[in-house]
């Protein structure tokens, strides 16, 4: 059975280094994050980072504007917090409002502020190796195969998404540690025939159950990335409720997720954990596995960034 990569316990390794490392600074990296109208997601994901900020000993301030702000006075804040030199990094929660186009804002943050790594100059830089910030996601899943000394270098690595969040960049960051690296998407041909391939498997697709057993080398380091929500429960022909876990069944049961409240939902990855986890050596589950590595990945830019900025 394969080893768990733990998202929290490696996260909590890279807080208490983030947490000594600015110990030892004699400065203390400042944070802004923005959001801007009121999803219930984005103020409870913004809240968790400015939360997960101060208590690696960050400042953090919260910007909260109004849902029909127009884009130049979001440009306008923005360009503030550019111009404020006690500010390090600057985060703006996504989705924007469809008013505001989010290339526009990326565009806006300085790339010496760019906590997401989202400014074309800094995935610029990702792409040349050179210092920067790096996109969360990827860099976090790169965090989680260091924690268990898993090195990539020569083994053949198959992504599943080619998302300019995800899929995309972690290529470029696993080439650049001398991984062979082939990308697949929703054009790829059978896709199990590059899955079995991998020596390294990682999905972000967003589809529940894709990955299955046999698509997987025995062996294989497996990471799943993806967060899908799918029915916790579905009606057993003798009519009792029995828990769901597959998402390929959505389709059997016919219930769309999105008509489900909350608490019968229940949160997994693209890969069918219980089966693959008999093949892989090493598998991270959904949830806490990646998820957790991304906030400390966010965190983990605000101190690159101040010291890049000293
Ligand atoms: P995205 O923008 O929707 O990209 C999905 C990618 O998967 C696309 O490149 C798509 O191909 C590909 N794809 C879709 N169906 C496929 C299939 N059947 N076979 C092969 N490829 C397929 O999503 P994303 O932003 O990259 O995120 C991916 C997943 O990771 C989502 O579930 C998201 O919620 C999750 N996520 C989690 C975290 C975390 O912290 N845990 C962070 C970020 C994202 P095309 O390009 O051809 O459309």
């Amino acid at each position: 059975v394969a080893r768990i990569l733990d998202g929290k316990a490696c996260a909590r390794s890279v807080r208490a280094r983030i947490r000594r490392e600015i110990a030892g600074l004699g400065g203390i990296p400042h944070v802004a994050f923005v959001q801007v109208g009121e999803i219930p997601a984005s103020t409870t994901y913004v809240n968790a980072k400015s939360t997960a900020a101060e208590k690696v000993g960050m400042h953090s301030t919260i910007y909260r504007i109004e849902g029909y702000s127009t884009q130049a006075q979001l440009l306008a804040l923005i360009d503030q917090l550019n111009d404020d030199p006690g500010v390090h990094g600057i985060l703006v929660q996504l989705p924007l409002p469809e008013h505001i186009d989010p290339l526009a804002v990326a565009l806006a943050i300085s790339p010496d502020k760019d906590v997401d790594c989202f400014h074309p100059a800094n995935v610029g830089r990702l792409t040349l190796g050179l210092d920067g910030p790096k996109p969360a996601t990827p860099q976090g899943i790169l965090m989680l195969l260091d924690y268990y000394e898993l090195d990539v270098r020569g083994l053949e690595a198959v992504i599943v998404g080619r998302s300019n969040l995800v899929g995309k960049p972690l290529g470029v960051m696993l080439l650049a540690r001398h991984a062979t690296v082939q990308w697949t998407h929703s054009a790829t041909r059978d896709l199990g025939s590059h899955t079995r391939s991998a020596d390294l498997l990682i999905s972000a697709a967003g589809r529940a159950g894709l990955i299955r057993a046999d698509m997987v080398k025995p062996g294989a380091i497996v990471v799943d990335v993806s967060t899908n929500y799918v029915p916790q429960y579905m009606e057993a022909d003798d009519g009792v409720r029995v828990i769901h876990i597959r998402g390929q069944r959505d389709k059997h049961v016919g219930v769309d997720p999105h008509e489900l409240p909350a608490d019968e939902l229940k949160l997994v990855g693209d890969v069918d954990f219980e089966a693959v986890e008999k093949v892989a050596s090493w598998i991270s589950p959904v949830p806490g596995g990646v998820g957790p590595m991304t906030i400390a990945s966010v965190l983990w830019n605000g101190l690159t960034l101040y010291k890049l900025s000293l």
